[in-house]
C-alpha cells in the first residue's frame, strides 16, 4: 500500500486534510487516485494511519481515517555505525541505506587513511535531511543520531563495555561477522567501517588492543558503503 508522510502533526486523525503539493500531485495525478481510494500516511511523530480519500479540492486531498496502525519496527538491538568518512556522496546514500535498516547511531569517524578529513555543516545538515525521510518511509519512529566527528583512537577508546565492538577487516581470513552474530547475546553492537584505502595497520592493531573483534564479510572486497551496509544488515536480522 502506498505510503506518504506529512511534516507536520496530524491533529485530527478522523478529518486528515493533504495540502503539501508535491503530495497531493503523486496522489492525484501520478498515481490518479481517486474519492474511496486507500493509502498510508505517517506524519513527524512517529504516528501512522490507514486513511481513504473523502474528497479531492482547491487542490488539496480529504481523507477519513480507516485505522491507525501501531506497528512497532525498531530493531531488537542497538547497532552503532562507526563509518570513516568517505568521498564525494557515498555518505549520502550510505545514510539512506542504514537508516532504512534501523541503525540507532551514525557516527562519522577520521581514520588515518581517510582522504576526506572533516565535514561541513552543509553536508551533516544534508545527511539528517535524508536520515529524517528515510526514517519516515521506512517507517521507523526514531531516526538514528547523526554524532560529531570523531577520531578513530578515541572512538575505540569510549566504547560501551557490555558491547559487541567489531571492525570489519577485509584482511581477516577466519572469523565471519555471521559466525560472530550466530553466538552473539550483546544487545549493543557497535560497528566500525573503514574509508575507500581501509583501516592501517596500526589502526588495526590499536582495535586488537582494545579489544574489537575483527570480523570478515567474506572474500571479495567491497566498498565501504556497500560493507556498511551488508554488516548493519547482518546485525539486524539476528
Ligand atoms: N583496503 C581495501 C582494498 O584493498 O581495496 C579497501 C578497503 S574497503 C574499500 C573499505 C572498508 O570496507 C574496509 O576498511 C572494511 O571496513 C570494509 N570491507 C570491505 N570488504 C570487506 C570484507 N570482505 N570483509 C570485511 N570488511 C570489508
Amino acid at each position: 500500500m502506498f505510503r506518504f508522510f506529512i511534516k507536520s502533526a496530524i491533529e485530527d486523525p478522523q478529518h486528515i486534510v493533504i495540502t503539501d503539493k508535491e503530495t497531493v500531485n503523486k496522489i492525484t495525478k501520478v498515481l490518479r487516485f481517486g474519492i474511496g481510494d486507500v493509502f498510508v500516511i505517517l506524519d513527524n511523530t512517529g504516528e501512522e494511519y490507514e486513511v481513504r480519500i473523502q474528497e479531492i479540492k482547491n487542490k488539496q486531498v480529504l481523507c477519513t481515517l480507516v485505522s491507525r496502525l501501531n506497528i512497532d519496527r525498531e530493531l531488537p538491538v542497538e547497532i552503532n555505525l562507526y563509518q570513516s568518512l568517505l568521498k564525494k556522496d557515498k555518505l549520502e546514500w550510505l545514510c539512506q541505506k542504514v537508516t532504512e535498516i534501523g541503525v540507532k547511531r551514525i557516527i562519522p569517524v577520521i581514520s588515518e587513511n581517510c582522504v576526506v578529513k572533516e565535514l561541513n555543516l552543509n553536508k551533516t545538515s544534508r545527511y539528517k535531511k535524508i536520515i529524517e525521510e528515510a526514517t519516515i518511509q521506512s517507517g521507523g519512529k526514531i531516526p538514528p543520531k547523526f554524532e560529531s566527528v570523531v577520531q578513530f583512537e578515541n572512538a575505540i577508546k569510549n566504547l560501551h563495555p557490555r558491547a559487541l565492538n567489531l571492525i570489519c577487516h577485509e584482511e581477516e581470513q577466519d572469523l565471519l561477522l555471521a559466525e560472530v552474530l550466530a553466538k552473539n547475546s550483546e544487545k549493543i553492537i557497535n560497528l566500525f567501517i573503514g574509508p575507500e584505502g581501509g583501516f592501517s595497520q596500526f589502526e588495526i592493531d590499536l582495535a586488537r588492543q582494545n579489544s574489537l573483534v575483527l570480523v570478515s564479510l567474506g572474500k571479495r572486497i567491497l566498498r565501504a558503503e556497500t560493507a556498511a551496509v551488508i554488516s548493519s544488515g547482518l546485525c539486524a536480522s539476528i
